[in-house]
């Protein structure tokens, strides 16, 4: 019988325990088997390093990613090179068009820039939107976050139930990996990766929201930089997140 999200309220039941000492690979190999078809694994295009283990494990596993209309030249450009070397299309998810046009109308193309607020209300449309719909149908989905990225990431479980979207399953392999042991892996496998890290970036979105760190800042500073004491998040993963 096929795993709900409801059902993960019995942690126990599910032997979830368990899972937080498991190697990536295996968390990978059990979600599968717990949730395919109804899985899918969302890439940002930092790096691959989850698609390359996944596609060892179901080749036909379905990638998506979120478009919000302002990424970096260099985050599709990862995105082209993953599908070429791997042989798979990313199913990508636009922004609702009558809700941006909206915005952008009514609050202009730096709405984000004027407030906390209005940098939420902008993710909200251009990010959490077409995740909602992502997620539609699904029992559970595969992230990249890791608890070494600090703020709300800091306590992500390998396997938790996500109240954000519903009570689905999110699956978070490289939760206990650091950024080095990701760096590695790409070397070791000789991946591709958005060629940003190489000019000082540790965390990318969207162009205009994005920018190289100077040293010694937390990793996520270059993120919304002009924030000052807020939570340095998108929305596409705080529970109970709202504009
Ligand atoms: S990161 Fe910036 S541009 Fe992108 S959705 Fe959020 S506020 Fe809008």
């Amino acid at each position: 019988m096929k795993t709900t999200a409801t059902q993960l309220n019995k942690r126990d039941e599910l032997g979830l325990a368990g899972l937080g000492s498991m190697p990536a690979e295996e968390v990978l190999s059990w979600a599968f088997e717990r949730f395919h078809p109804r899985i899918a694994l969302a890439s940002s295009f930092q790096h691959c390093v989850l698609i390359h283990m996944a596609l060892q494990v179901r080749p036909d596993v379905t990638v998506f990613s979120i478009d919000t209309g302002r990424l970096p030249e260099e985050t599709y450009e990862c995105a082209r090179a993953v599908e070429d070397r791997f042989g798979i299309r990313v199913r990508w998810y636009f922004p609702e068009r009558d809700a941006l046009e909206r915005l952008v109308r009514e609050k202009g193309v730096f709405s984000f820039r004027r407030s906390p607020e209005d940098r939420r209300e902008c993710c909200r449309i251009r990010k959490v939107e077409p995740l909602t719909r992502a997620l539609q149908g699904l029992d559970a989905w595969i992230t990249g976050l890791r608890r070494d990225q600090g703020g709300h990431r800091g306590n992500v479980e390998k396997v938790e139930r996500d109240d954000a979207h519903g009570g689905v399953v999110k699956i978070n392999p490289l939760a206990d990996w650091t950024w080095e042991q990701v760096r590695e892996y790409e070397r070791i496998h000789d991946l591709p990766y958005n060629k940003l890290f190489d000019r000082g970036y540790t965390s990318i979105g969207c162009v205009c929201c994005t920018r190289a760190l100077a040293p010694g800042e937390h990793p996520r500073a270059g993120r919304w930089w002009w924030e000052q004491g807020v939570h340095k998040e998108c929305g596409l993963h705080v529970p109970n997140w709202n504009i």
